[in-house]
């Protein structure tokens, strides 16, 4: 998978690995495209640089953020996180899965996401963009809510058996955005066309 890293992007959480800035990016790109996100995130941590910072901010005043993103409602997501990372944690994230699923509106992917990418120390990451490639690759035709399925996890594992998983990821991410697509993926010009079952 070593020719995904030249589709590799450029945003501004890719340039650091502290676990509550890669939160802040993960709740931001929740259906929402990483160019949108990028200018939002860049004010955002302006105001709220710190996770203690955010775990006292006023509602209304984050609520400017998601309203910008689309996802207005997710407002109390970003705050109740932080204040649950301060009180139980003095602002100190965990180090496990398990623990960062704690976290309210913390799913596997984003614990996936900072396990990778903070800690290299991820079992697997899932997303439904990386399922949908595991799922075409291995030819599995698997339909519906797919990146929950065992055989998915199981092969994400195998997957992110890599030395740099948070490059990987990256990589894998723009992969799937801009070759595996949702929808009319690039097969043709796919570095994995030989190997990939998808037809
Ligand atoms: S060949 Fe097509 S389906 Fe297979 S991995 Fe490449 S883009 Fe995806």
């Amino acid at each position: 998978m070593t020719e995904h890293h030249r589709f590799i992007r450029e945003f501004e959480w890719r340039n650091q690995s502290k676990q509550y800035n890669i939160l802040i990016a993960e709740f931001m790109l929740q259906r929402t495209k990483a160019e949108q996100v990028e200018p939002v995130y860049k004010k955002f941590l302006k105001q709220y640089p710190y996770i203690v910072t955010l775990s006292k901010a006023k509602l209304k005043s984050v609520e400017k953020y998601t309203a910008t993103l689309g996802r207005h409602n997710r407002a109390p997501y970003f705050i109740n996180a932080a204040k649950f990372v301060v009180h139980n944690w003095s602002g100190k994230f965990p180090e496990s899965r398990d623990e960062l699923l704690k976290i309210p509106g913390v799913g596997n992917y984003v614990a996936g996401a900072i396990m990778a990418v903070c800690y290299n120390n991820a079992d697997y990451v899932v997303d439904s963009n990386i399922a949908r490639f595991i799922n075409r690759y291995n030819g599995l035709t698997l339909k519906g809510e797919i990146r929950r399925k065992k055989i998915i996890i199981e092969k994400s594992k195998k997957l992110f058996n890599v030395k740099d998983q948070r490059k990987f990821l990256f990589a894998l991410l723009d992969f799937t955005a801009l070759i595996c697509k949702p929808i009319n993926p690039l097969c043709p010009e796919c570095p994995l066309k030989k190997k990939c079952k998808y037809s």
